[in-house]
């Protein structure tokens, strides 16, 4: 973890060319079998003067995010030979604080997707298990992290990206504030819902990361004036009389009487267990109902939303600016074949939605009824932050699901279990997910939700919760050294 290796490189047990050579040799060692990078970077580069607790300290970025002189494909055959001209603030600033920057990340095709499988650059496999997946978008991320490659990865998060990943493989994954991190740079996918995070092994580090990367940006114009607050100093604050609640609907394992999931039963009971060592360190927890329509509109809500952001965002992507030129005797016709060639089906899907959706005649109906939904969520939440800090919940209903899976994890039974993430990302809330039990031998995340601003508390909270799991530290990479 980051402390320890600042240590070792401050004593001189280590240097941080070391340190890198060590990274890259994992790196490749676990590339053929869990392929969590894109681009390996093989030259070790650092910035000599830079002083900060990053320093010589190696880490690996999502591949969305722009990298200036480094290929950056968004794991998608539109881009997939696109070298960028500028630096996402995000590294630039990583740059500047000396950390080593040892590969960029494989994703599900432009951070759409969240299954770690629909990049064009290959699937990713959860290092617990390597006939399961690992959870997307941001699959190499944490891929990464937890086979100890790296001890800090960058993601980005639109519904879950970030946080569900990290339950799947075992390690913390932290969205902060919506603009508390500039996202100059990041390739755009939802604009009103997307976020820079982090991946790390533990929530103290997930703090040192987001001091060193947040900050207002003047090329980004969402990004917020910084709270001057260093949150690695608050994380061991005293949490006694902290108010959590959680969503009957989603967790009282009465709504799930008719269930022979035991996988689910199982993460559940641990999670009500997990509460009351909560409750004995001082936490006040309590059992909140929300209109559980409201709630099945998650779900739907979050794609109306990004698939409109997400077709007009992705406009750009012509084959003509850059990327493969299509064939064709008129504009139309080379963008139509550069298109068809350059996407997945799912992005296609994404963006027939979305262009459907956007039509004048739709508009009103299907993009504003869902910004309405939207609002009607994050007024909920917000008037339940009137008198909680935060909100916790399981992050999965189990461990991350095999290749193949067939089990319906979309089905009716898990829509809201499966997907409540996205309240995070529609109220701009910060949220985190911490490994808190182990389901048939697969890692499974609690994820805690606070109120807007307020990153310092969220991982104070989590921090805490995280001495109460045994489970700090945890790494898959462990098993196969
Ligand atoms: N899984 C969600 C999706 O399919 C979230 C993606 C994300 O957060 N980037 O869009």
């Amino acid at each position: 973890m980051i402390e320890e290796l600042r240590e070792k490189l401050d004593n001189a047990e280590v240097t941080s060319e070391e340190l890198f050579n060590e990274s890259l040799k994992k790196a490749h060692q676990y590339q053929d079998e869990y392929n969590s990078f894109v681009t390996i970077i093989d030259q070790y580069k650092i910035k000599k003067r830079a002083d900060s607790i990053l320093t010589g300290i190696p880490y690996a970025l999502k591949d969305n995010f722009s990298t200036s002189g480094i290929l950056t494909t968004a794991s998608s055959n539109i881009l997939k030979d696109y070298v960028p001209v500028y630096d996402a603030t995000v590294y630039k600033k990583l740059k500047q604080a000396g950390a080593v920057l040892v590969g960029k990340t494989v994703l599900d095709e432009l951070a759409m997707g969240g299954t770690g499988t629909t990049a064009a650059t290959g699937l990713v496999r959860n290092p617990w298990d390597k006939e399961r997946l690992i959870g997307g978008s941001s699959a190499g991320s944490a891929a990464a992290v937890a086979l100890g490659i790296v001890p800090f990865a960058i993601g980005s998060d639109t519904g879950d990206s970030i946080r569900k990943p990290a339950s799947y493989g075992g390690v913390v994954g932290y969205k902060p504030t919506y603009g508390r991190i500039s996202r100059y740079g990041l390739f755009a996918f939802a604009s009103s819902l997307d976020h820079v995070g982090v991946f790390t092994r533990c929530v103290k580090d997930a703090a040192i990361v987001t001091d060193i990367i947040k900050g207002q940006d003047s090329h980004d114009m969402t990004s917020l004036k910084d709270d001057n607050k260093t949150y690695a100093k608050e994380v061991d604050n005293d949490i006694k009389g902290r108010k959590l609640f959680y969503i009957k609907e989603i967790c009282n394992l009465d709504n799930y009487k008719d269930s022979n999931d035991k996988e689910l039963i199982e993460t559940l009971t641990r999670f009500n267990e997990l509460l009351d060592k909560c409750k004995d360190q001082g936490f006040i927890i309590e059992e909140v109902s929300i209109d559980k329509q409201l709630l099945e509109a998650i779900y739907p809500t979050y794609m109306t939303i990004s698939c409109a952001e997400a077709t007009s965002n992705n406009a750009n992507l012509t084959g003509i600016q850059f990327g493969p030129r299509g064939q064709g005797n008129s504009i139309d016709e080379i963008i139509f074949d550069a298109r068809t060639k350059g996407f997945s089906e799912l992005i296609k899907r994404r963006f027939i939605l979305g262009s459907y959706i956007l039509q004048k005649e739709n508009q009103e109906k299907l993009y504003l009824n869902a910004c309405r939904i939207r609002r009607l969520i994050v007024d909920k939440i917000t008037e339940l932050f009137k008198e909680y800090d935060g909100m916790i919940l399981p992050a999965s209903g189990s461990g991350a699901p095999k290749f193949d899976d067939s089990s319906e994890k979309l089905s009716d039974r898990y829509l809201i279990l499966e997907n409540h993430m996205a309240i995070g990302n529609f109220g701009g809330f910060p949220s985190i997910t911490i490994p808190y039990c182990f389901v048939n031998n697969m890692p499974v995340g609690v994820n805690i939700t606070g109120r807007i601003m307020e990153d310092d508390v969220v991982l104070n909270i989590a921090n805490k919760i995280e001495e109460l799991t045994g489970l700090k530290g945890i790494k898959a990479g462990d098993t196969h050294v």
